[in-house]
């Protein structure tokens, strides 16, 4: 996809994303502060603002994750502000001039962010945090360099999704649900669900 088409898949997984937030609410909730849900909603809020703005131009594929990062990053909050908005923003400095992203180019992205997130936070896979299912994604996407971007999106979210739920058997190591001890275990974490939802709405809109 090119960077219009890349804007207009951000667009609907910023709708997506707000329509989620009742979900991730719930989640957060149990294991956490309650307000996951909400700082999604006025973030992918914010990214909706910025992307339909007539003035929004990006050159390419990377100034569209850095803008769409700095946007999220600043209007977020929490620690998933920062999380998710260093996963734009480090993707988008990596992916700069480029001008289709493909399934190639994804499952960099993907490598970049978490790099970029463990560097910024400390999380490895295995902590009950967003890295599980962007680590499941990542490995799955670097598998699937190859095959047409819709179908590796596919594989990649169901990966996340899967990596998403195998969070409700760990203890987590980072965040406010490290307070809960053994206490977190059988409950999911939400941001890991949230990156989950980010890749399957961006598979949505390819298919
Ligand atoms: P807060 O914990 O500040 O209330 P949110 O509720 O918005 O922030 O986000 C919580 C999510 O952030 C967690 O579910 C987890 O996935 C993610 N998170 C927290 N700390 C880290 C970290 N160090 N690395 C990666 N993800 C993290
Ligand atoms: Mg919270
Ligand atoms: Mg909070």
């Amino acid at each position: 996809m090119n960077t219009t088409q890349f804007t207009a898949c951000l667009q609907h997984v910023a709708q997506g994303m707000i329509a989620s937030e009742p979900r991730l609410t719930a989640l957060d909730q149990v294991i956490g502060d309650g307000d996951h849900g909400i700082g999604i909603k006025r973030g992918f809020t914010a990214l909706q603002t910025l992307l339909s703005a007539p003035e929004f131009s990006p050159a390419d594929i990377g100034d569209c994750l850095l803008q769409s990062g700095t946007r999220l990053m600043t209007s977020m909050g929490g620690a998933s502000g920062a999380i998710f908005g260093t996963l734009f923003r480090a993707g988008g400095k990596g992916l700069a001039g480029r001008r289709e992203l493909d399934a190639a180019t994804l499952a960099e992205w993907l490598e970049i962010g978490m790099q970029a997130i463990h560097q910024r936070g400390g999380a490895e896979p295995g902590d009950k945090t967003m890295m599980d299912a962007l680590a499941a994604a990542a490995t799955r996407a670097r598998s699937d360099t190859a095959l047409p971007l819709s179908e590796a999106l596919a594989n990649c979210a169901q990966a996340a999704m899967a990596g998403a739920e195998g969070t409700s058997t760990m203890v987590a190591r980072f965040g406010r649900a490290k307070n809960l001890g053994e206490r977190a275990i059988g409950h999911c974490d939400p941001g890991a669900v949230s990156m989950a939802l980010i890749l399957q709405f961006m598979a949505e809109f390819t298919h």
